[in-house]
This record gives structure tokens, sequence and C-alpha cells, in this order.
């Protein structure tokens, strides 16, 4: 079969003209071919249509073949281009070929004319080919290029505007002759809402009747593929046109917004005239629309915990206020009940049985226990209001010591014995008193909860190098898991949190301390496994004053005010 061919002839004779063309036919080729003598008529035919070769008379009235092929390589056009000429001499034929000619040959000696088309066009093709693949490869680096670009960009930030911002404007640069729209599912109504347009009016976009273009958009929620459509102002899925004939949108490519297999919405790109979408596009957008979904999706994530924060604390602000102000009323009932159960009991009201004063003694208990509870709860809600403030003075550790040993007696009930190991040279602190000792307290009396039989201890250290005052409670009890360690200082928080606890307490003790130790510019740790006893260790720093003599350090030291709850 003969091969096609697209000759363009220079030469202002025609019989040369035919002659070339009757030799190419010779040689195989099924020939149309077009004269032109002129550079004009030869600019303007290059213009018009597709060819496959160029061949060029060298000598003519109103230009040269030179002029000829200067101006063809200028239009930058890859095609054999052969000079043909009646007689050209060496010198001549090397300018033509450093001008860019594929061939010469003489009009007299034709025979050279098919090898050497056939070659030139065949060597033209592989160039062709190179060239596709280079340019397909420029392509999807550039693509690449501007995914990471995109990436970078949309996950550089949280904020959803900034992030749909920066989508759109490095899809213009990508599809210059787009309009981009993205829609998103409302989650909590499941409406979907137009959020972002690119060279689109918004207001009026966001303005347009609900039923208007969201048909497709349906269509791609349904189907959760791509959709293509030649032409949305006459495509039937599109039932109401108007928006588009307005906008002048014509071809429609819409991609369903997919992250962590929920679909978030739809992002879609309108042509603005007749754009065929090629695979190659729609796989590029929808990857594209894959990232953009990601950093849509962690956005929205970040919205939500940002919102359920707010919530949360607001919650806790009025679950606060509540605790605060219900065991604030509690108080004044309890301690009427306390009040005349001691009346009783003392006798003061008549005389009583052993058996009511087993039961007074046990009022008289339960409703210490209550008020301790109901008094926890107003201090971790003052400390949670930041109403409870450091008030400093100096503190003699060792009388200090001396007094809170003197409250409790060397062994308890239950065969315990409480150890007290503290040098007599402990230094003067500026301090809380009352706060350090409701630490202590509150560490002995766990240390002593928490323990059946064995030893307590209490001890105490100026460590002069670090300029701290360490103090201890040790106990030979229970123990504490390690991965509770951090918990227990929690509100609310016990080792044992199940229904049947074994030891009474709400779980505040701890988080005081620990609190009131910041208070004071201290910090309080904890040491113990399972079975192993416990050492919880209070350490408060000593600086040295002005005057020399070592003073702690009062995370407030002017601040004498105290506004608590407790104090109401
Ligand atoms: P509670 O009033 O419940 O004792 P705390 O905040 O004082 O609350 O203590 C929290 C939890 O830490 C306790 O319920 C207990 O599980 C654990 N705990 C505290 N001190 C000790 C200790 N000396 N030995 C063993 N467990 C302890």
């Amino acid at each position: 079969m003969s091969k096609r061919l697209r000759a363009l002839i220079v030469d202002d004779s025609e019989n040369d003209a035919a002659l070339v063309a009757l030799e190419l036919r010779r040689g195989g080729y099924d020939v149309t071919f077009e004269r032109v003598e002129t550079l004009e008529t030869m600019n303007s035919a290059l213009a018009k249509q597709t060819w496959d070769l160029v061949i060029s008379d060298y000598t003519m009235p109103h230009f040269s073949g030179l002029d000829a092929l200067k101006s063809f390589k200028k239009t930058g056009i890859d095609l054999p281009f052969l000079m043909v000429s009646g007689s050209i001499g060496e010198e001549t034929a090397v300018d033509v070929m450093k001008a860019g000619a594929h061939d010469y040959l003489m009009k007299d000696n034709l025979r050279r004319l098919i090898p050497s088309v056939d070659r030139e066009l065949r060597e033209a093709d592989v160039r062709r080919e190179r060239r596709r693949i280079e340019e397909e490869n420029q392509r999807h680096w550039h693509r690449l290029r501007a995914l990471h670009e995109i990436d970078l960009a949309i996950t550089s930030t949280l904020d959803l505007k900034a992030i749909l911002d920066i989508l759109l404007e490095k899809i213009d640069h990508l599809l210059p002759s787009s309009v981009t729209t993205v829609k998103l599912i409302d989650k909590e109504t499941g409406e979907l809402k137009p959020v972002a347009c690119r060279d689109l009016n918004e207001t009026q976009w966001k303005a347009v009747r609900r039923k208007e273009l969201t048909r497709l958009t349906q269509i791609v929620l349904e189907n959760k593929i791509p959709l293509t459509v030649a032409n949305v102002q006459t495509d039937p899925r599109n039932n109401e046109p108007t928006f588009a004939i307005k906008e002048g949108l014509i071809s429609y490519l819409g991609i369903p917004l997919i992250a962590k297999n929920e679909t978030l919405g739809v992002i879609a790109f309108y042509i603005k005239e007749f754009h065929w979408f090629s695979d190659d596009e729609i796989e590029f957008l929808t990857t594209l629309a894959g990232q953009a979904s990601v950093a849509i999706n962690n956005s929205l994530l970040y919205e939500r915990s940002r919102q359920q924060a707010i919530d949360l604390e607001r919650s806790n602000k009025i679950k606060d206020e509540f605790l605060g102000v219900i065991s604030h009323e509690l108080r004044t009932p309890v301690n009427v009940i306390a009040g005349y159960a001691d009346l009783v009991k003392e006798g003061s009201l008549g005389e009583i049985n052993s058996g009511q004063r087993t039961i007074l003694n046990r009022i008289v208990t339960c409703t210490a226990d209550l008020l301790e509870m109901v008094n926890g709860i107003l201090y971790a809600t003052s400390l949670e209001a930041k109403a409870i403030r450091a008030q400093c003075q100096p503190v003699d550790i060792c009388d200090f010591l001396n007094e809170l040993r003197s409250n409790y007696g060397s062994s308890l009930d239950k065969g315990l014995t409480l150890n007290w190991e503290y040098p007599s040279d402990l230094p003067v602190l500026e301090t809380d008193g009352p706060k350090l000792r409701h630490i202590f307290q509150n560490l002995i009396g766990n240390a002593i909860k928490f323990t059946k039989q064995g030893t307590v201890t209490i001890s105490a250290r100026h460590n002069s190098q670090n300029k701290t005052v360490e103090f201890k409670v040790s106990d030979t009890g229970i123990g504490i898991a390690k991965e509770l360690h951090r918990a227990i200082f929690e509100k609310f928080r016990q080792a044992d949190s199940s229904a049947s606890r074994a030891y009474e307490g709400v779980g505040l003790g701890l988080y005081i301390v620990k609190q009131f130790a910041e208070l004071i510019g201290g910090t309080v740790n904890v040491e113990s496994d399972v079975g192993s006893g416990s050492t919880f260790t209070i350490t408060i720093p000593v600086k040295v004053k002005a005057g020399g003599s070592d003073s702690t350090t009062c995370e407030q030291e002017n601040a004498f005010e105290v506004n608590c709850l407790l104090d109401r």
C-alpha cells in the first residue's frame, strides 16, 4: 500500500514541481502537494495545514531557497526540508546544510530523492517520538512538582479557608481557563454547602438556587468517581443550566473529595470552552483532589477538636462552679450536725448510755469525713478558679515538724509505727506554713490509710548543693503501680477505681498536694510499686536572700490576699 505524503513544494516552475511529485509517486508515495513561489504563500501554507515535508528549489525569481529555509526554520516546525537545485556549487551546498536543510539534490539527478525522503521521514518520525516522550516527561515532572508544592502549601496550615485559597490559586496556574468550585458536606446537617470558588462571583455562586449544578455534584457523590460532562449548558443531567449559561461554563469535571473512606464533598472544574478532559488530566486532578481531601479532613478534625476543647472547658467551669456552691452550702448543715452530735455525746443534753455513745461516735467520725470531703472539693474548685494563693512568712522548719509530730502519736491503733527523721539545723523558710501542713497531713493520712502494718517515716533534709529542702513521707504499704504515678495527682483519680474500692476517699488529696506544692514553688514526686510501699517527696527550693539567710521561693511572694471559697 502506498504511503500518503503531503508535500509543500517551493518552486517557481510548475513543471519542476510536477517532476518532483512524479518522482515521489514513482517511489511509492501517494502524493498530494501544493506549490508556492513566494515567502508569504509559503508561510500561509505552513500555517494552514500539517505537512510531511518541504521541498524547495534553490534559485527562484522572487526569493532564494536559502531565504525559504531560514523563514521555515523560524516557524519552529520540525519537518524534513530538502533543497533541490538545477546547479549548486559545493560551497552553496555546505551553506544550505549549515542553515538546517536535511539534504540537497540536483534537479537533473533525482534518483537520490526517494532514498533521501524515506530516510528523512524516518528520522523526522524518530525526532517526533523523542519530542513526545520528552514532553510527556516534562509534563509529568511539572505535575509532580505542582502536586508537591500544593501538598506543602496546603499541609502548612490547618485553617480551612487558607487551605482552599492556596489550593484554588495553584489550580488556577495549572488550568488557566478553568473555574474551580469546592462544596463540602456539613457533618451535622448532611447538607452540601458551597465553600469556595475561583474565577466566579462567589456571592452569586453561593446564592444560586440549590438545584442548579448540584445534580452533577450529587452524581459524583453517589458514584464516588470523577464525572466529565462535555457541555453543562446542554447536558440533560444539569436540569437548570441558567447559571452555567450566564457564566459561560461549558465542560465539566467533578471529583469526589474522599479522606479515610469518608466523602467530604466535591471539587469541580469548569472550562469556559469545549474541552475534553484526557485520562491523564483526570488522573492528575484526582491525585490533587486526594491531597486536598487529606488537608481538608485534617483541618475539619482540628476545628472539631478545638470546638470540643472549648465546650469541655466551658462545661468544666460550670461543673466547678456547681461543685463549689454545693460544697459551700453543705458545709453549714454538716457543721451543725457535728456540733449537736458532740453536745449530745458530751452529755450536755442529759445522760447517754454506751450504745448511744457508740452511735454518736460513728456520727462524729462520719461527719468529720464528710466535712473533709466537702473541704477537699472546695479546695479543688478554689484552686481551679485560681482563688487560692500562697501567703509566705518565715517558717522554722524544725519547729514546724516538731509541732506536726506532736499531733500524731508515735504508734497507731493498727500496729503501725511513725518514724520522724530530721536534723535540728534545718533552715527557716519563707513559705506558706498552713499549706505545707496541709500537704503533710494529706501525705501522712494516705500513708497510714494504705499501710496495714509496718512503718510510716517522715524525714527532712537540707540539700545545700542544689539549694533545696527535701521532705519525704515513706510507708511500707500496698504501693502504687508505676503506670498510675501520673494519674493519682489528677482530680478524682484513685489507683483503685473499681466500684468495690477497699479504701475511702474521693481522689482529691494528691491533687491538692500537688497544687499546693507548686503554689509554694516546690514539686512533688512519687516512687512506688505495687506491694513495695511508697515514698512521696516534696522538694522546695531555697534561695539566698539579699541579707544572706536562706528562704524559700513562694510562687506569689506578695500575694497575701486569699480569695478562697473556704473563707466565704
Ligand atoms: P484519696 O482521697 O482517694 O486517697 P488521693 O488523691 O489522696 O485520694 O490519692 C489518690 C490515690 O492514690 C488513692 O486513692 C490511692 O489509690 C493512691 N495513693 C495515694 N497515696 C498512697 C499511698 N501512700 N499508698 C498507696 N496508694 C496511695
